[in-house]
């Protein structure tokens, strides 16, 4: 962001950060972290990724041991994986190769409805905690997006915050974030929001779920600019 101040944080912060779908997570956070001058990892992308990787292979995106067997596979130290570019673009590193995708190739409503189910899988979460803590470790300070990262994947982080807001909230904005396109109704984006929703506060591995550590906001009634001011003041101690 032109112009904004950089607030020194510790070189060694782990800022934790869960909650629902289409809470503005992402749009929130990649503004706090250029305010703050932190790197910032969207652990959903990993598995909106398998999932693209999967229906590229027209692979069943429910048969997640083809997944681990196929998709995320692991070669002597350099996982199959990910990495993220300050342009915005992902490469995603596939058995015969490396493909760059922008992160609009990963929030189609395709893979929205398949992403949940390939994330409830305990070998899929198990293969990729490994490549989320120890990018998190390298790329100090950080702020680590996802739904199990203040319980399951950086429990010692020294901030965690649950970004929260209403269904229909959430709704409205995936709606006009897609709506236009006129892939899905409103309701269809209600319902496939509530869908998800139910998927990942019920599954038995890493659900989604409030670490009690946490400082919650809930942006129902706030706008972008506000939710960004709140995290920042959460962050830098104000
Ligand atoms: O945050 P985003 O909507 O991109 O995440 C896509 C899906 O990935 C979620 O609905 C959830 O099923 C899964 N996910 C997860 N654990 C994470 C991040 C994402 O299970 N840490």
């Amino acid at each position: 962001m032109t112009g904004a101040t950089k607030t020194k944080v510790a070189a060694d912060l782990v800022v934790a950060v869960d909650g629902p779908a289409s809470s503005g997570k992402s749009a929130t956070f990649a503004r706090v972290a250029e305010k703050l001058g932190m790197r910032f990892i969207d652990t959903g992308l990993f598995y909106r990724a398998a999932c693209l990787t999967a229906l590229r292979y027209g692979m069943d995106c429910a048969d997640t041991d083809a997944i681990c067997e196929q998709v995320l596979v692991t070669e002597g130290d350099k996982p199959w994986g990910l990495q993220f570019h300050t342009d915005g673009t992902v490469s995603i590193f596939e058995r015969d190769g490396e493909q760059r995708v922008t992160v609009k190739d990963l929030g189609s409503p395709k893979i929205d409805s398949v992403v949940s189910t390939v994330a409830s899988n305990a070998r899929v979460r198990q293969k990729l905690m490994g490549l989320q803590r120890r990018l998190a470790n390298q790329q100090k300070p950080c702020i680590v997006l996802g739904r199990d990262i203040g319980t399951v994947i950086l429990p010692e982080a020294k901030i965690k915050i649950y970004l929260d807001s209403s269904v229909e909230a959430r709704a409205n904005r995936r709606f006009s974030q897609f709506g236009s396109k006129g892939a899905l109704s409103y309701e269809e984006v209600y319902e496939a929001i509530a869908r998800r929703d139910e998927a990942d506060k019920t599954r038995a591995v890493s659900p989604l779920v409030k670490p009690d550590d946490a400082i919650v906001i809930d942006n129902t009634n706030l706008s972008l600019e506000d939710t960004v001011q709140r995290a920042v003041d959460v962050i830098t101690g104000k």
